[in-house]
């Protein structure tokens, strides 16, 4: 194969997905045919949109949303709105959702949508109505019992308003269960906007246990500063007393050794449309601040930040991510030689996906909890995950992607053969 062509497939999400769970499969002794039906979704939708745009014209968007599994219950997953957006990137986030789900013992089976489109070039009422669009294109397949999305990169609660609003109407009932993610005032949960960091912490925190790291003063590099990074930098550094000593974007990052004040950065960010050019900071970039000497690493942006090129520069002593598919398998090989603590994705993030859960829960019963139960009950999840996954590892003398693997394929091999649909 050409190198180029051997790159993209090594770079490939849903190959990368596929190739761990066939690592995966092999610690298992997985059945043959289990192993083939849990390496392709379920169900793929692929949709046209047509929205008219704001001179007049109509421009027609693809979107996607693949129920990768729902033996172990209905589909949940986010949506993307994103210009790069491919299937097979669709494919391998559902995947990942799957493992989620099952990794922290929530009734999800996995799912992911997407759209290819540039939100940060559409004015708010083409989002709108693409968002309406989307909705109506899917409606058929999802719903609070069939498949639950949720935001994911570029999409917001505002948007899920939207498309909760849209498919209440084409029901003809309101359906708060069918997002989540949604603004509180029509049925969100109190916790759920910094869920997926604060769940994010919790896994930290154990970490820094099980390694016995002080985090009070440990210094944190983030990467991405979206909903996950920007809330990770202010837990960490507000509750944990950690220095956050580097964040990013996509157009750069910032450093300073003395620590930066997140809610400084923030009022930066989002006064200029970036973090860079922060008052007493350095500028550097996204690769520097990966290959940063600090004690922990948050990669909280896209896919494909730490690969074979760049594991051997790391020198965190945590990598906790925070964003999906960050890492190659062929990085984690080397992360786990020179004995990089990685919290692997679809443990690490599960705090958003866990609360949306209780988001879900609320909306059937009606009855709504405070921020402190939401917590309570997020942190009992999330450390129980994070030590069945670890014990995994000591046990089986694996790392802890592949020990998280062992643990949530197991629970969704052990639905599917229980249904008798293998
Ligand atoms: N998009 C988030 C994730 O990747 C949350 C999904 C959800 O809440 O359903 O985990």
């Amino acid at each position: 194969m050409a190198e180029v062509e051997k790159m993209a497939e090594e770079l490939n999400p849903f190959k990368i997905a596929q190739k761990q769970l066939d690592m995966c499969a092999e610690k298992l002794k997985l059945e043959p045919a289990v192993h083939q039906f849990l390496r392709e979704p379920m169900r793929t939708l692929i949709v046209s949109i047509p929205v008219k745009m704001d001179n007049g014209e109509t421009k027609v968007f693809t979107g996607f949303r693949v129920q990768y599994n729902d033996a172990r219950g209905p589909t949940k997953g986010g949506i993307r709105f994103h210009p790069e957006e491919t299937l097979d990137t669709v494919k391998a986030l559902a995947a990942w959702m799957t493992w989620k789900c099952a990794v922290v013992n929530i009734p999800y089976g996995g799912g992911k949508g997407g759209v290819i489109c540039d939100p940060k070039k559409m004015s708010k009422r083409e989002l709108e109505q693409l968002s309406r669009g989307y909705v109506r294109a899917i409606a058929q397949i999802i719903g609070d019992e069939k498949d639950i999305p949720a935001p994911d990169v570029y999409t917001t609660p505002e948007i899920m308003a939207w498309m909760t609003d849209e498919f209440s109407k084409i029901k003809q009932y309101n359906v708060p269960g069918v997002f989540t993610g949604k603004p509180l005032i029509i049925g969100g949960s109190a916790g759920r906007g910094d869920a997926t960091a604060r769940g994010g912490t919790y896994c930290i925190r154990e970490a820094a246990k099980v390694l016995k790291l002080n985090l009070k003063g440990a210094t944190v590099a983030i990467q991405g500063f979206g909903n996950a990074g920007q809330f990770a930098a202010k837990i960490l550094s507000e509750e944990y007393g950690c220095k956050i000593i580097a964040v990013s974007d996509s157009k750069g990052g910032i450093y300073s050794e003395k620590g930066l004040e997140f809610s400084k950065v923030l009022e930066h960010k989002e006064k200029t449309g970036s973090v860079m050019d922060f008052k007493g900071a350095k500028n550097i970039t996204n690769q520097e601040l990966l290959e940063m000497e600090c004690d922990i690493l948050v990669p909280a942006a896209l896919e494909n930040q730490i690969t074979a090129k760049n594991a051997g520069k790391i020198k965190a002593k945590i990598v906790a991510e925070l964003a999906n598919g960050p890492t190659t398998p062929e990085a984690d090989e080397i992360l786990y030689k020179n004995k990089v603590f990685v919290i692997p994705d679809f443990l690490c993030n599960a705090g958003g996906v866990t609360v949306s859960y209780f988001e879900w829960v609320q909306n059937i019963n009606g009855y709504y909890w405070t921020e402190k139960e939401v917590h309570e009950k997020l942190d009992r999840i999330m450390t129980e995950a994070f030590y069945s996954v670890y014990e995994m590892s000591q046990k089986e003398k694996v790392h802890m992607r592949l020990a998280a693997y062992m643990v949530a394929v197991k629970r969704v091999a052990d639905a599917v053969k229980t249904r008798g649909w293998v």
